[in-house]
């Protein structure tokens, strides 16, 4: 039987309950539908718009036309064997194979929102939790977490005294030129012994900076670079990173802490965390970008900073020599240069923020 062959068939017309016997036939790419009743007019439907029915399964056959209109055949094998001489492409046939593809489409669609919630949405919740969470647990996070690392990594300061205080006051009038209208974050600044963190600066929740001796003799005759390091901490202060870095490794914790007012959960994962966590490659950029401003509202150059990451590159065991230096992920010594840190520094100027 040629493409064009009629088919005996039953057609219902969408709005009446009522079925009319028909002659159904293929005329190039248009369904033809002849009813027997000589009052009723020949329907065409583009075949791209008609759903075929399933095939695969028993029963009746039924196909929707475009207008809301449908075929219904009782007998499957006449209807497949009348389709299959039509010669049309298998992919006009719709059914499992559709809903098949859309069971895996609405799957993917799944994964993708959760991939992108965990992507985009964690961080930027997190960032939220960590904006609004309050002051005093900011404050007990940060002592906890000073605690913790003067257990592990950190000593008293062997600076003498007058050294100290001379950097302090150098620091405090250069957060005065670079904020004269007194908006810099509230911060503290100290000095720490610490042979296992070695030149290393870091910056807690709470605002407390923290620089080790260790810096502060290797870039002895470099004040203004140390200087660049801290401005560089305070960026983290006042984008509040290390909070935010705590919220985003905990997030669970952190939102039922702030959801339910218990922060119990919270505060006792901070420790593993605060040792294993860094900053988010932006947060580092936005530290930097405010280290390269104070430094340049005090008239030096941002790119003085080429010469921390000389000296700690120089200090680097290479492989297999010595000990490993200990590592704290959010600590500056911990993410010392990498090309395109040390070309933002030497190619900053106030036009190119
Ligand atoms: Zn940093």
């Amino acid at each position: 039987m040629p493409r064009g062959a009629p088919l005996f068939t039953r057609w219902y017309d969408g709005h009446s309950p009522r079925a009319h016997a028909v002659l159904v036939r293929l005329d190039g790419d248009v369904l033809v539908i002849e009813p027997r009743e000589s009052t009723i007019g020949v329907q065409r439907h583009p075949i791209a718009g008609v759903r075929w029915p399933e095939r695969r399964t028993h029963g009746q056959r039924q196909t929707d036309l475009p207008d809301g209109g449908l075929l219904q055949h009782a007998d499957a094998a006449e209807w497949d064997a009348w389709w299959a001489e039509q010669g049309l492409d298998e992919s006009f046939v719709v059914g499992w194979q559709q809903s098949w593809r859309g069971v895996l489409v609405a799957l993917l669609a799944t994964v993708l929102v959760l991939a992108a919630t965990w992507t985009w949405g964690v961080p930027w919740a997190s960032a939220r939790i960590a904006q609004h969470m309050p002051e005093a647990i900011e404050q007990r996070i940060g002592q906890e977490s000073l605690a913790q690392l003067e257990r592990l990594f950190l000593a008293p300061s062997q600076l003498p005294a007058a050294q100290q205080a001379a950097l302090q006051a150098r620091w405090q009038a250069m957060v005065q030129r670079a904020h004269p209208a007194g908006d810099a974050p509230a911060h503290t600044l100290s000095f720490r012994a610490s042979v296992r963190l070695g030149p290393n600066a870091l910056a807690l929740p709470g605002g407390q900076i923290v620089v080790t001796d260790q810096l502060v003799v290797l870039l002895q005759d470099r004040p203004e670079v140390l200087m660049g390091v801290i401005g560089h901490e305070l960026g983290h202060v006042r984008h509040r990173d290390g909070m935010d870095m705590l919220v985003r490794s905990t997030f669970i914790s952190a939102l039922v802490g702030v959801v339910f007012g218990d922060m119990g959960g919270f505060v006792a994962a901070v420790p593993a965390a605060l040792l294993t966590q860094a900053y988010s490659r932006d947060a580092e950029r936005r530290a930097d970008l405010r280290a390269a401003e104070l430094l340049h509202a005090n008239g030096v150059s941002p790119a003085v900073m080429t010469t921390l990451f000389e000296r700690l590159r120089a200090r680097q065991p290479r492989s297999g020599e010595g000990e490993e230096q200990e590592l704290l992920p959010i600590a500056i010594g911990s993410h010392p240069a990498d090309a395109e840190r040390v070309r933002f520094f030497q190619g900053w100027s106030p036009e190119v923020r």
